[in-house]
């Protein structure tokens, strides 16, 4: 192994916007046998914008600004988009105490004395808020590739947002490309399982793994290296620094966080899922040569 090989070919990456921390991480990038990416804001644009109002009691604008009032203090972008959607229909929110962001599931927050909760199906389980009335309604939006988020006040099931988060166009190339390369694609997503295999079937990866919880990421990376398998984790950093760590190569995408960055051994300078090839094809290429 020539270290000049190496330095010229980083160097070469380096003009292409893919960043190698050093010569190991290069090394694993040319040996990957799977690529992980994280759905929101990666194989997705990370700008959701709201497309469905499901009023269960009241109006729509009431329960969009029941959901609103809660998530203006959040800066999740599911948040924003329902706060956005709230904007637009000049609603007036409400004041509300004791903001909590509940990781995974959701966030929650008082008013009039009840609590006011916005977030995942698990979040209702866990209050024992019923949402059979909403089922159908809920399956139809995940369908379509929407995030559904439950509205409940109190004990009781107000009504839902759906909101929508366009698929890269330059993700379904991306994909293309890795399996031209012969490497096996999975989706690691916190969003539900309908919402996640919708995308997934638009950008046609392989296999999904949805539902996972922040905390759960890390574990999940884990399994798929069983058997000796590098495991490449593609992500921003929110939620999934621990599985950017934990994978044989960490891949911070784009304007990524500055934890993603840090954890991370190859970053990509562009915004852009379809850099992932380009960066195996480039590792492969410097270490046919220093073998
Ligand atoms: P991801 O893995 O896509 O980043 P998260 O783990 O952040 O997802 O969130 C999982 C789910 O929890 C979301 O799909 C949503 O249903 C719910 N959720 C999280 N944060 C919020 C929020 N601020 N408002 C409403 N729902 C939320
Ligand atoms: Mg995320």
């Amino acid at each position: 192994a020539t270290p000049t090989a190496i330095t010229v070919g980083m160097g070469r990456a380096a003009k292409e916007g893919v960043l190698f921390k050093n010569a190991t991480h290069l090394e694993n990038t040319a040996g990957l046998d799977t690529v992980v990416f994280d759905k929101t804001g990666t194989l997705t644009e990370g700008k959701p914008s709201l497309t469905r109002i499901v009023a269960l009691s009241g109006s729509e604008d009431e329960v969009l600004r029941l959901a609103a009032s809660v998530d203006r203090h959040s800066d999740h972008p599911l948040a924003r988009a329902i706060v956005d959607g709230a904007k637009a229909r000049n609603l007036s929110l409400w004041e509300t105490t004791g903001f909590q962001n509940i990781s995974g599931f959701g966030v929650q927050a008082g008013l009039e004395g009840a609590m006011v909760r916005v977030g995942n199906v698990d979040l209702m389980v866990r209050e024992n808020i019923p949402t059979l009335d909403a089922s159908s309604q809920a399956d139809e939006a995940a369908l379509r590739g929407e995030t559904v988020m439950y509205v409940a006040k109190g004990g009781e099931l107000m009504g839902l947002v759906g909101v929508s988060d366009q698929v890269r166009s330059e993700a379904t190339r991306a994909i293309r490309d890795l399996h031209q390369l012969g490497i096996k694609t999975v989706m690691l997503t916190g969003d539900n399982e309908h919402t996640a295999r919708a995308v997934a079937r638009q950008v046609g990866i392989d296999e999904v793994i949805a539902g996972v919880k922040p905390d759960q990421k890390q574990s999940r990376i884990e399994g798929l290296m069983q058997g000796g398998k590098r495991v490449a984790m593609v992500g921003d950093g929110i939620n999934d620094a621990p599985a950017l760590a934990t994978a044989t190569v960490g891949i911070a995408i784009g304007a990524g966080t500055d934890v993603a960055i840090e954890t991370a051994g190859v970053v990509l300078l562009q915004d852009n899922p379809a850099a992932v090839p380009v960066a195996i094809r480039l590792a492969r290429a410097v270490n046919g040569k220093i073998k």
